[in-house]
């Protein structure tokens, strides 16, 4: 219609229509905020916010009684990921120092102002490249992080940065030591599976980590090798976990047989970026897990990745493909 003619309409037609307009703008906002951060209509509770067509902001931030998320955040090559339960929410890594604007505003987008622990699982950017401005911003609890020794301590503008913000606040550091045990609020527990010994590599060092709630537990593990996941494996820790966040992005150097064999998982997740320039995934390790009968789960295709679980059940969402996230990849 040209915009003569919707002139010459009686008033209120004109007025009928423009209403109709509103709305169908607030619906295309409504999507697109929904796509931005991620979910697919595979979620129940999701679809449904899809119906609210009035909605401009829709109400993901009410996590149910009872239940857990696991959010695999897409921060290109590199992890983040966040637990998050009705009592606590556990941010570990959060990728590169230019993807502070991609997990602040997932952040935002939950309402989530305090972070109760922060889990650095080692001192590499694409880990913690950004987590002094997280640590800036956020209410942080405590952190959970390797101890570097003189030899190995990291000499990263990021690192030195985060640990001078965790000094001047005061944020107690908690070492990351085979077999810790955390609370996760009320309902969750953590566990620290690694690092078992000291290395001078930091990959290897990496903090792994071991959400559980009710039976069902998530596997963490950080950019660890073949020899830490050996020394897992001769420490004998229950490892056995629904989900694991493959070690160092679907390298070829991580995922021995034994290793994944005494995971089991039912799903594989691989964060990984875009054509990054490692190859990662490795093509072998991605089969090595689908060969054992894991759903496989990659945030260079998948986006955002969303686990909730009541303890017993897993359902998952996907952001699902680049092109429907422009939000999230022209972050500051
Ligand atoms: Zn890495």
């Amino acid at each position: 219609m040209k915009l003569s003619a919707f002139k010459n309409l009686p008033p209120p037609v004109r007025k009928i229509l423009a209403a109709l307009g509103i709305l169908l703008a607030v619906f295309v906002i409504s999507v697109s905020i929904n796509d931005a951060v991620g979910f697919s209509s595979r979620f129940p509770t999701w679809r449904s916010i899809y119906s609210l067509l009035s909605r401009e902001v829709p109400q993901v931030s009410e996590l149910a009684e009872n239940t857990a998320e696991v959010h695999f955040i897409d921060v290109g090559q590199g992890d983040c990921a966040l637990i998050r339960t009705t009592d606590c929410c556990v941010l570990i890594d959060c990728g590169e120092y230019d993807k502070f604007g991609n997990v602040d505003r997932y952040l935002n987008y939950l309402g989530i102002k305090n972070i109760d622990l922060l889990i650095m699982s080692h001192a590499h950017s694409d880990h913690m490249g950004c987590m002094y401005r997280i640590a800036e911003k956020y209410n942080i609890g405590s952190v959970l992080m390797p101890e570097y020794s003189e030899d190995n301590i990291p000499l990263s503008g990021s690192y030195t940065r985060l640990m001078d913000i965790i000094t001047s606040r005061k944020i107690p550091v908690i070492c990351a030591e085979k077999g810790k045990m955390l609370n996760v609020g009320e309902n969750g527990r953590l566990e620290v599976i690694a690092p078992v010994k000291d290395y001078d590599d930091l990959n290897n060092g990496s903090a792994v980590v071991r959400f559980t709630y009710g039976n069902v537990s998530f596997l963490f593990c950080g950019d660890i090798e073949k020899d830490a996941e050996q020394d897992i494996l001769d420490s004998g820790a229950d490892i056995s976990a629904d989900v694991i966040k493959v070690p160092h992005h679907g390298s070829g150097s991580s995922s021995t047989k034994k290793f994944v064999n005494a995971v089991s998982p039912q799903y594989a997740v691989f964060c990984t970026g875009v054509n990054n320039d490692f190859g990662h995934p490795h093509a072998n390790i991605v089969n090595l897990y689908r060969n054992i009968g894991a759903e496989i789960l990659r945030t260079d295709t998948d986006g955002n990745i969303v686990f909730s679980t009541d303890g017993e059940k897993i359902q998952t969402g996907t952001q699902k493909g680049q092109g429907s996230a422009p939000a999230l990849k022209d972050a500051a």
